[in-house]
């Protein structure tokens, strides 16, 4: 697995380890975004090292069954800051992942798309088939990802899956940093009775899935080698919008919230919902977590962080207090 240390692929790794133990997992991560305390007390080889360095991606692919290729620089505004390290990792990383398997005869790899392609698109739902049109250097990188991955199925007939994720969130996402995601970033603010900031008018719509889910899809695509010809939507059709997650917050948190808005941010698309037929052919058993309970179960995790004085000393004010979760999250920066 590329990106293991991440906010999804930490919890792949949960999945796994809980639901195919008989699985060796490698993962290869150079901690540019992730944590390496995700993986801690987790039975994984870790390789610390980055996707562009040819030697380490050999050591990290060869005897694979198959990857998951979950390693990027993610965000939007991050691009738009700083496209040639996104065009790197995304890109690049991408290609480079590819090559490593084709050359280690790695028979399945499963990338990790984005929504975002679908850029100026206006039609919703969003269906695989429509023309893709991205807005920022992000969606670009993404689009090359999913367009490399399905181009090595057709010129070496690697057997791939190019996932297009829409709004992820649950467990492990970091709030505390510039690029943050708005759920995350939503739930410390409430708890912590910080300013709830919303970019634009809070009507702005995400397709939102909860990890758990997403990680469900990507072990059985791995156990079934699923590969598909097409880049496939990994979302449920579901369309919420900013003020309605803040609504379902006040209820779950019992906490009145008053947002305040600021300018839409640049590259942000304005709304968002996936055409889920291609997923539900290819996983026909696959059940999503609404949304109250995936929020409710990421509101509990974010409420298992305590501060502790050694934590805040070391500049990492909170930590995860859950027995049965290693992880632990910084404030915020802001
Ligand atoms: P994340 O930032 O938490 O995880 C990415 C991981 O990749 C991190 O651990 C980071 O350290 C690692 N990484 C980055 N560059 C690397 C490199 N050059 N070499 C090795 N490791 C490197 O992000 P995430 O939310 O877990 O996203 C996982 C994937 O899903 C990404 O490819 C992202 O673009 C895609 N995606 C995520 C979402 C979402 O809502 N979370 C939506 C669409 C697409």
């Amino acid at each position: 697995m590329t990106g293991g240390a991440g906010f999804v692929g930490s919890n792949l790794v949960r999945v796994v380890l809980r639901e195919a133990p008989y699985a060796d997992i490698r993962v290869i991560d150079d901690f540019s975004t992730g944590l390496e305390r995700n993986l801690t007390d987790l039975d994984v080889e870790l390789i610390r090292g980055s996707i562009l360095d040819c030697d380490a991606l050999a050591r990290a692919v060869a005897g694979c069954d198959a990857i998951v290729h979950l390693a990027a620089l993610p965000s939007v505004p991050r691009s738009i800051a700083d496209p040639v390290s996104s065009h790197a990792a995304n890109a690049t990383g991408t290609l480079s992942v590819l090559e490593a398997a084709r050359r280690a005869d790695v028979p399945h790899v499963v990338v990790a798309s984005s929504s975002s392609v679908y850029g100026a698109n206006p039609v919703l739902p969003k269906n695989e088939l429509l023309w893709t049109r991205p807005l920022s250097p992000y969606a670009v990188s993404k689009l090359s990802t999913e367009a490399y991955a399905l181009a090595y199925q057709a010129s070496y007939g690697l057997s791939t899956l190019a996932f297009r994720f829409f709004n992820i969130y649950g467990p492990g996402q970091r709030h505390d940093h510039p690029y943050a995601a708005v759920i995350p970033r939503f739930v410390h603010a409430v708890l912590n009775g910080d300013r709830v900031l919303v970019h634009g008018d809070g009507l702005q719509s995400r397709d939102f899935t909860y990890v758990e889910t997403v990680c469900r899809v990507l072990l059985d695509a791995v156990a079934r080698s699923v590969h598909h010809d097409q880049p496939v939507n990994l979302a449920f059709g579901t369309r919420t919008d900013l003020r309605t997650v803040l609504t379902e917050l006040e209820q779950i948190t019992g906490r009145p919230i008053e947002p305040t808005f600021a300018a839409p941010r640049p590259g942000d698309v304005r709304h968002s919902q996936a055409d889920n037929t291609s997923l539900r052919q290819l996983f026909p058993d696959v059940v999503s977590t609404p949304l109250a309970e995936g929020l409710r179960a990421t509101v509990d995790w974010f409420r298992g962080c305590v501060v502790t004085p050694e934590s805040e000393a070391a500049g990492f004010i909170v930590e995860h207090a859950s027995h049965d979760q290693a992880y632990s999250v910084t404030t915020s920066q802001a």
